[in-house]
């Protein structure tokens, strides 16, 4: 197993993916206009649902979905373990791992529309998009693609992989992080 040596040096120079981390110091109203077009999209989300999915019934769960269907559009290559160049931040040639949407992207929409839910009458306290699963969620999919494209966020944390790799983890006690 190589585990790529390299871990400075990954940001920037590439144009087709989004950066791992987004700012959140844009003008205040932008984000503004951000939170209202994600709140809009996510409404929409709703009502297309089947079956119908009102605001007040919805869970975490349901949020999740919603993160899952923004992938379909997400521009951020996330190589699977079995392709070649899985760690690696700028791949050589292309291959057919699938597009997702970055983990920098999803945080923050999280995070305005968590805002938004409050602000359109939410109670704090029945907020989908501050529940727990969503949180465990986002720190996978961080995981996942800090992993898949050779770059460290932080200390590294053995996470449950969508698909368990080849050889047998250590025995170490699957955490109670469900
Ligand atoms: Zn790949």
């Amino acid at each position: 197993m190589a585990i790529s040596t390299s871990s400075s040096t990954s940001a920037s120079s590439s144009s087709t993916t989004s950066p791992p981390s987004i700012s959140t110091t844009t003008s205040p109203s932008r984000y503004e206009n951000q939170k209202r077009r994600d709140w809009n999209t996510f409404g929409q989300y709703l009502r297309n649902h089947r079956p119908p999915l009102s605001l007040s019934r919805c869970s975490g769960a349901n949020v999740l979905e919603f993160l899952r269907y923004l992938d379909q559009f997400g521009k951020t290559k996330v190589h699977t373990q079995i392709c070649p160049f899985y760690g690696h931040p700028n791949p050589p040639a292309p291959c057919p791992c699938p597009l997702r949407q970055a983990w920098g992207s999803l945080d923050a929409l999280i995070g305005r529309l968590r805002a938004a839910f409050e602000e359109n009458g939410g109670k704090p306290e029945a907020n989908p998009f501050g529940a727990r699963a969503v949180r465990l969620y986002l720190r996978e999919v961080r995981d996942v693609q800090a992993k898949a494209r050779g770059i460290s966020y932080e200390k590294k944390k053995r996470k449950r992989p969508p698909q368990p790799p080849p050889p047998p983890p250590p025995s170490n006690a699957t955490t109670s992080d469900l």
